[in-house]
Parts: structure tokens; C-alpha cells; sequence
């Protein structure tokens, strides 16, 4: 086995894969799976391709974004202009912002002094900052956490303050529009990228499942394959990237993850599981938005988009939602998760029937979860290069700014993971670039946050007096 063998065909994967390429390098690319794409990518179930889960692209991921026009597919994603917020009881009229106004002018003002922050060592969770602001309301504090748990399954004492503060900063840095596919993501992201991978001479071999690695020498020596039926043991003559989740990592035992920087930091991290639902209608359900709704409040934090009003060949509608909550209806059966779903999506959209359903398909995504970054995860998350001079890592879990996280996260580590191998091999080559997110430094905020603290008070003041 020599060039390279990337395990983990993710956008981690995928996108180290072609840079290594690139570099004139022999690349194999493995997976376990029947496809590419892994969490970004889409899966056959029940004769029907199913999205992993809707996918967005804010403007501020920039590798992301660069990615796709490299591809010559930044038309695939079509822009999106608002994210609609419906209350129970409120359909057909749907909101831009949930609170009242002097809830948003503390929001905002917390915005501010999130921002004012300096997390350089240190860190929080985003519900210990939250609750320690004497100016935020309970109101407030409330839309921030239920957004978060909804995009990212993680409840606020899960979240990393700096991190927040991180991806704020960026989309301060990067304002602009969102964007989504314009069908499913096999079709319109993965697909093609798998078919300039083959052009561009990759090996992609999907239904191969690393089992176990061996390191010996100071270097990883074997790695345990199982392809179908057979399992074979592979000498490692050349590189391996692993771009396989931090849990798949952490099975291969305290030799490889010893030799991560930091070593064993991906035991530390923790990902949690984020649903998809997926219902496909027989009619168009009058009054919805094409855009991405968030049913405000609900238990299992349900956002939705009817993405059977813009994608191709679709006249009814096919409501994508992700389930936020997924993880509180692990003991119940797939059945009834659904029913208390499409319940739960009826007391939101009162038009909605049983008898409009004409299929379902929900992924409870138990095995494969999200990495949202955690308090103090930073710390343990790991860079691609490790003490294995034949070995590097790739995922959306690996070693970044502040906030950098998901595809861009993913892509982002395929890039520094093909410049570890770059370093390597061809050191003579020119770096393989990485953009940079831009941030906003504490010191600016801190004036505007002091020079705004009377207004505060006085909004504060206000709201305290509602009835
Ligand atoms: C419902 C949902 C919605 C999301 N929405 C967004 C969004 O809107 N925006 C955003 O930025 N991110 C979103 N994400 C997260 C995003 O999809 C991931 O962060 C990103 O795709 C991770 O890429 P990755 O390559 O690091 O990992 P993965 O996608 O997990 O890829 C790992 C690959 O490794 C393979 N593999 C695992 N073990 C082995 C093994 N032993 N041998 C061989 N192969 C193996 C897997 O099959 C998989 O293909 C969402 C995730 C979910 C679940």
C-alpha cells in the first residue's frame, strides 16, 4: 500500500483526498458506506434518496464556499433570504424575530458583550455566560438556547461560549446571504464531487470498513480492512489520513490515539446525535415558506424547510426537518418517535393531516452523531499532524478557530490534513491554502458595550416592568 489511503470518505475526506491528488500524489479513498459524503451526503432508503439532513452554507464558511466553485458547482446552491419563526398557534403568520423588541435590544446587547469577551485560554459554557448577564431577560435567554439546541443538538450547558462568540464574530465578519442545495445533496453537491475525484485519478472504494490499525516502529505499520466478506490485513508502505468521526478514532486504540496532539484528546470529546424527518406529502400545503421555519419552542426543537417547492421535479410538498431532541426519544420505537413527531408538527401546522402523508422517512442518526464543540473542547480537539510521521487526521472535530465547526470544520481539516501530507512528501510544494475566518477583537466591542450599558439598564428597567 503506497501513496496515500484516505479512510473516511466525509467532505473531511473527500476534500483531503483531492488536495493530496493534486499534489501528483497516488490517492485511495475508503469508506464504509455504500456512498461518499458521509454526514453531508445523502443515502438510498427505501428506493428514495434521503439527505442526511438539510444542509446549509452560511458566507462566512469560506473553504466551504471555495470548495464548491473549484467544483464548478456554486449554482447547485441557490440563496436563501429569511429564517421564518412560527409560534404554536399562529399559522399561517410567521415571524422574523420572537421576542419583543426590548428582549432583541438585550439580545443584542449580549451580543455585544459576548464579543467583549477574551476566551484566549479560557472558556465557559454558553448557558453559564447566559445566565450571568444582569441585563438578559428570561425571554431572551430562552429564543438563544432553543435556537441553538435546534441547529446543533446540543443544549446551551453543552455549547462552548467561545465558540459561539467565534461563529458570531464570523458571520459579523462575512455578512451575506445563506445558501442551500437546490435538490438533494447526492445529486447536487456529493455526486459530483465523487465523479471530479475519479477524473482527477482517485481510487474511491465505498463498502470498506477499517477495523483496527497497528503502529509499529514509530509508525503506523497495519491497518485491518473488511471489504464485503473478506478481511484482509493491509502493511502500510505509504500515508494514511484518517478522516473517520472522533469515536471511530478512539476504537483504534491508545497507539493511535497516543500519538494524536494533544494525545487522547478525541476520548474528550463529546457528539451528540441530530434527527432528520423527512415527510413526504400528497398535496401542497398551503401558507409554508420555501425557507427554513423554526417551530419556536418545540420539545423536540423541530426546524423545518418544504424543500418540495424548490427542488426539481417535486409538486408537492416534502417537509425536511431536523429534530433537534432527537436524543429524548431514544427509548421509544421508530413508530412511535414519529407519530409523536407528526404530532408535534400538527399542533404547529394545523392543516397538516395524517391522510396528506404519503411516506416518512426518519433517521434517528443514533450511530453517527454531531460534533458541536463543547466547553474546553478546544483543548482536546487534535491537529492533523501526529507523532506518527506516516499519519494524519481529518474531521469536523479536528483542531480550529473559535466557532469553526460542521462542513466547514470538515473541510477545513481535509485542507490542513493534505498539507501535513504535503509537508511530508512534497515539501517543495507550495502550502495548500487555507482562508482564514475573520474575527472581532474584544477591545473594540468593550467600548461600545460600556458606552451602551445606560441603555441597558434603561431597556432592562422596561421589560422587568411588563405585565
Ligand atoms: C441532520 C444534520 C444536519 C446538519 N446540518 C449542517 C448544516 O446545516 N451546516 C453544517 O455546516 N453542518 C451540518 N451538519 C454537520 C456536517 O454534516 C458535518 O459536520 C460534516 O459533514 C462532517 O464531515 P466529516 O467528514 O468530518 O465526517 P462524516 O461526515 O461523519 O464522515 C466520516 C466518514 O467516515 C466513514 N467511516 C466511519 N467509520 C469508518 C471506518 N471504520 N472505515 C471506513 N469509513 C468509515 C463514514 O461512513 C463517513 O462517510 C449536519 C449534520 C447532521 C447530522
Amino acid at each position: 500500500m503506497t501513496g496515500v489511503t484516505v479512510v473516511g470518505g466525509g467532505l473531511a475526506g473527500m476534500t483531503a483526498a483531492w488536495h493530496i491528488r493534486r499534489l501528483g500524489i497516488p490517492v485511495r479513498l475508503l469508506d464504509a458506506a455504500p456512498q461518499l459524503g458521509g454526514m453531508a451526503g445523502a443515502r438510498m432508503i427505501d428506493g428514495r434518496v434521503e439527505d442526511h439532513g438539510v444542509h446549509i452554507f452560511p458566507a462566512w464558511y469560506r473553504n466551504t464556499l471555495r470548495l464548491v466553485d473549484e467544483l464548478g458547482i456554486l449554482g447547485n446552491l441557490r440563496e436563501c433570504h429569511t429564517f421564518h419563526q412560527l409560534l404554536p398557534g399562529e399559522f399561517p403568520a410567521f415571524r422574523s424575530a420572537v421576542t419583543p423588541v426590548a428582549d432583541r435590544l438585550l439580545f443584542y446587547y449580549g451580543v455585544i458583550d459576548l464579543l467583549a469577551q477574551r476566551y484566549d485560554d479560557r472558556d465557559q459554557s454558553l448557558h453559564d455566560f447566559l445566565h450571568s448577564r444582569w441585563y438578559l431577560t428570561e425571554a431572551a435567554i430562552a429564543d438563544v438556547e432553543h435556537l441553538f439546541v435546534a441547529s446543533s443538538a446540543a443544549e446551551s450547558h453543552a455549547v462552548s461560549a467561545a465558540g459561539f462568540r467565534g461563529s458570531i464574530a464570523a458571520f459579523a465578519r462575512h455578512p451575506g446571504r445563506v445558501r442551500m442545495p437546490k435538490g438533494d445533496l447526492e445529486q447536487w453537491f456529493i455526486g459530483p464531487f465523487r465523479q471530479r475525484l475519479e477524473a482527477d485519478g482517485v481510487e474511491v472504494r465505498t463498502g470498506t470498513e477499517l477495523l483496527a490499525a497497528r503502529v509499529a516502529d514509530g509508525r503506523l505499520s497495519t491497518l485491518t480492512v473488511r471489504d464485503g466478506a473478506a478481511m484482509t490485513e493491509q502493511d502500510v508502505d505509504g500515508h494514511v489520513v484518517l478522516a473517520v468521526p472522533h469515536c471511530g478514532v478512539a476504537r483504534l486504540g491508545p497507539d493511535v490515539t497516543g500519538a494524536l496532539r494533544p494525545p487522547h484528546g478525541v476520548a474528550e470529546l463529546r457528539s451528540r446525535p441530530l434527527g432528520a424527518l423527512h415527510l413526504y406529502l400528497r398535496r401542497r400545503l398551503p401558507g409554508l415558506p420555501d425557507e427554513h421555519v423554526r417551530l419556536v419552542g418545540s420539545p423536540h426543537a423541530l426546524t423545518l424547510v418544504d424543500v418540495g417547492q424548490v427542488w426539481e421535479g417535486h409538486r408537492t410538498s416534502l417537509l425536511n426537518c431536523v429534530v433537534g431532541r432527537v436524543a429524548l426519544l431514544a427509548e421509544v420505537s421508530e413508530s412511535a418517535a414519529v407519530e409523536i413527531l407528526v404530532e408535534e408538527l400538527m399542533s404547529y401546522l394545523p392543516t397538516l393531516t395524517w391522510e396528506d402523508i404519503e411516506h416518512v422517512c426518519y433517521q434517528p442518526h443514533s450511530t453517527e452523531p454531531f460534533f458541536a464543540p463543547g466547553p474546553n473542547s478546544s483543548r482536546h480537539r487534535p491537529v492533523s499532524s501526529t507523532d506518527l510521521p506516516n499519519l494524519h487526521l481529518a474531521g469536523d472535530y479536528c483542531a480550529a478557530p473559535p466557532g469553526v465547526a460542521g462542513m466547514e470544520s470538515a473541510v477545513r481539516s481535509g485542507l490542513t490534513a493534505a498539507d501535513s501530507v504535503r509537508r511530508a512528501l512534497r515539501p517543495e510544494a507550495p502550502p495548500v491554502p487555507v482562508l482564514r475566518i475573520g474575527t472581532v477583537g474584544p477591545r473594540a466591542a468593550r467600548g461600545l458595550r460600556t458606552a451602551l450599558a445606560p441603555l441597558a439598564a434603561a431597556v432592562k428597567l422596561l421589560a422587568s416592568r411588563r405585565p
